[in-house]
């Protein structure tokens, strides 16, 4: 049997689940020189203790295990991270006496890594990432709040088997589905075409609807520090076709490309994306525009160019699923139904 061999702190009401925090850095993690700062400060530099320490309550909902896994920017998340990170969730989760993960994160690519391991991470419990839009030092910081609601759902038998979660402002997102959609807002996080699952408040939570596409144990997919190269292209007004030429002579694996409205792509890159894909590179085509879905063979013909279609991902959780498609080995013949069906 495994077990994990920390000491818990004496004390705490008895039978409560053990959820184990992990701290990657980000704003929730953030410190600035004046309180009234909410842009302008160094995010990443607050331990994951002192995180914990900022909320006291946490003590009357879990018994908590703590990591510091890096202190990043997450406009700085690599692969390699990626691939400790879900590892030591892996492991974690492997382990009886733990029942849910935490991951303190940066809002900026929390889309891709929520997504990343709703696909990678293999077991039925909780992991359930939150952020912040103010840092820590801030009037009216969102993160011990943000941070107390993710245990709170980790914590609940109800977020078991719902893949990657994301608590952020008293919502429960689905890591396929959720986006950033503001710079500064504290509701910055969305789920632009299906909503939130539901919600989480004072210690209660609801869910409203559930996960439908398969994750987590129902899917091949594993991390790697070096997933195949795979790079994104705008399509936009005047846009010529000198990245994507770069791009494939450089030796990129993938291309998703962001295109205009319902994944239109401009004439002088469609010919460049025909071209990509003939020399065996696979071209996803998502869109700009921030919900929605794409289809195939709408604005573009995907028959002829050779191309797949996003659906609903957005350009940056594409490329995150055509690099784990493409590192488990999937012909090109086979990627559309990868995107139909993660
Ligand atoms: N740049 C920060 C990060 O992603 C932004 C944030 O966390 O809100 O780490």
């Amino acid at each position: 049997m495994n077990s994990l061999h920390t000491s818990s702190p004496s004390g705490l009401p008895p039978g409560l689940p053990r959820i184990a925090v992990l701290a990657t850095g980000g704003t929730i993690a953030g410190e600035a020189g004046d309180a009234a700062k909410t842009s302008g400060y160094k995010a990443g530099v607050v331990g994951v203790d002192k995180l914990l320490d900022a909320v006291p309550s946490l003590s009357q909902v879990a018994r908590i295990h703590a990591e510091q896994v890096a202190s990043i920017d997450s406009k700085d998340m690599t692969p390699t991270l990626w691939a400790t990170l879900c590892a030591r969730v892996n492991a974690l989760l492997a382990l009886d006496d733990i029942d849910g993960v935490v991951i303190t994160h940066g809002t900026d690519t929390l889309e891709e890594t929520a997504y990343l391991l709703h696909l990678t991470v293999k077991s039925d419990k909780p992991v359930v990432l939150t952020a912040a839009m103010r840092p820590s030092t801030a009037l009216s910081a969102d993160g011990p709040l943000n941070l107390l609601n993710a245990v709170t759902v980790a914590a609940s038998k109800a977020s078991w088997k719902q893949g990657a979660l994301v608590a952020f402002n008293n919502q429960i997102h689905s890591g396929r589905d959720v986006v950033k959609t503001s710079t500064y807002a504290v509701d910055a996080f969305r789920s632009p075409e299906g909503g939130a699952l539901g919600w989480v408040q004072d210690g209660q939570l609801e869910y409203q609807r559930t996960v439908v596409r398969p994750h987590t144990l129902q899917t091949p997919f594993q991390i790697a520090a070096d997933l195949p190269t795979v790079e994104i292209v705008a399509s936009y007004a005047g846009v010529s076709r000198v990245a994507v030429d770069a791009l494939v002579a450089a030796g990129v694996k993938g291309l998703v490309i962001a295109g205009t409205g319902n994944g239109s792509i401009h004439s002088t890159l469609q010919q460049a994306v025909a071209d990509a894909a003939k020399q065996g590179v696979v071209v996803v085509r998502s869109s700009r525009v921030g919900s929605g879905h794409v289809m195939r063979n709408g604005a573009a013909p995907d028959d002829t160019l050779g191309s797949v279609t996003a659906g609903s991902l957005n350009p940056y959780k594409s490329r995150v699923l055509l690099m784990l498609a493409l590192a488990a080995g999937t012909p090109p013949k086979y990627m559309q139904s990868v995107f139909d069906t993660y």
